[in-house]
């Protein structure tokens, strides 16, 4: 026998781990810092790490009441009702609930170009169809209701990404709700938030919940990730904010245990770390604006924890910064030949980093002129 017919599908391209690229180069792990999948480089939260330890005698039972007490942590600190708080396995996992509840087979949902594959894929998943819209790279990547709004055709799900994977722009909430407006009453207007804690930008719950001037509305939900700010990209945990007039969708559609006592551990502590998060915060707005202030490159303004950087043939810097130790991400997967993007590490990995790049766009520019010369 056969799996059904994949051949639409993709498989994901993770960004390059130290071990990989190490044994692959036949170098010692040590020598290599690891900036190409937007991790936090002050690691996990330590009160999170300390809940994991102890955590371990506990593993033989189904995560129950610590699941609704992340569930209820979480609806705590958006003020929402615990219902609309969908906890999942990673972001990823939020977004495949939001699929399985929206998407009738064949329906379409709407996704920026470039972007984060996972929508895509989530929506082939469960059998729906994926439509683009263009981030224009000359227009710096800006997200206006126009962009959206001008390749929108009836779609079920229409996401965006603020700020936005891989380039770092974000989206007013003023055009989010015209967006959500100007779209049919059945299209759920998605906002990924999974670097929201980066940005200087309010969060998308407000639209849910008619807080700060907006009317209250249905038909957005936005998704949050502990992978980034906090830390926990390892024990993968994530949620969705969805609306209360169907947030019961989720009993129907949800792995039973959907975050494991682990990570719901890790996320209840985690949680609590305020500190974490804003030194977190504060070392990747150092690091932006650092990397923007000395590449030697076409540098996008960020407001995440990565920035994207025109390079030329990035396939090609993206092999040079690994021999020199540095690991970044090509964006050629994104649909973004030509960039590289680079994660805010501490101070001396971004140094390190930007020494890298300008070293190889350097030897790259004499080679062009030897070239041109000869
Ligand atoms: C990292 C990321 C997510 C979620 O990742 P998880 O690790 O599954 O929580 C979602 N959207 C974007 C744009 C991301 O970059």
């Amino acid at each position: 026998m056969q799996p059904r017919d994949l051949s639409d599908h993709v498989a994901y391209e993770a960004g390059r781990g130290i071990e990989e690229v190490a044994r692959e180069l036949g170098r010692d792990p040590s020598e290599f810092i690891k900036l190409a999948s937007n991790e936090n480089p002050h690691g996990p939260s330590p009160a999170a790490a300390d809940a994991i330890r102890e955590a371990a005698g506990s593993v033989s039972s189904y995560p129950k009441s610590t699941h609704t007490d992340l569930t209820d942590a979480v609806a705590d600190r958006w003020a929402v009702d615990p219902a609309q708080v969908w906890l999942a396995n990673g972001g990823d996992g939020a977004i495949d609930y939001l699929s399985r509840a929206i998407l009738e087979p064949g329906e379409d949902v709407l996704v920026p170009s470039p972007g984060f594959a996972y929508y895509g894929m989530s929506a082939r998943f469960h059998h729906g169809g994926v439509r683009e819209y263009v981030l224009d790279r000359e227009a710096d990547f800006a997200q206006t209701p126009e962009t959206v709004l001008s390749a929108y055709d009836g779609e079920r799900i229409v996401y965006l990404t603020s700020p936005h994977n891989p380039s770092g722009s974000t989206i007013e909430l003023a055009a989010v709700e015209r967006i959500a407006d100007e779209t049919d009453e059945d299209t759920l207007v998605v906002v990924d938030e999974a670097y929201g804690e980066f940005a200087d930008v309010d969060s998308a719950v407000a639209l849910l919940e008619g807080r700060d001037g907006f009317d209250a509305r249905d038909d957005v939900a936005v998704l949050r990730t502990f992978s980034k700010a906090y830390g926990l990209a390892g024990v993968r945990l994530g949620y969705a904010i969805v609306p209360a007039e169907w947030a019961d969708a989720y009993a129907r559609v949800n792995t039973p245990f959907a975050a494991s006592e682990i990570a719901c551990r890790a996320g209840l502590a985690a949680i609590d770390d305020d500190e974490h998060v804003e030194r977190t915060v504060a070392t990747a707005r150092s690091s932006r604006a650092y990397m923007r202030e000395h590449l030697d490159a076409r540098v996008w303004p960020s407001e995440g924890n990565f920035v994207l950087a025109a390079v030329g043939d990035a396939t090609t810097v993206a092999e040079e910064l690994q021999q020199r130790g540095v690991i970044v991400r090509d964006c050629s997967s994104f649909g973004l030949p030509g960039c590289i993007r680079i994660t805010c590490g501490t101070e001396a990995e971004t140094e390190r980093a930007v020494e890298a790049v300008n070293a190889v766009l350097a030897g790259r520019s004499t080679e062009r002129e030897e070239v041109t010369d000869a």
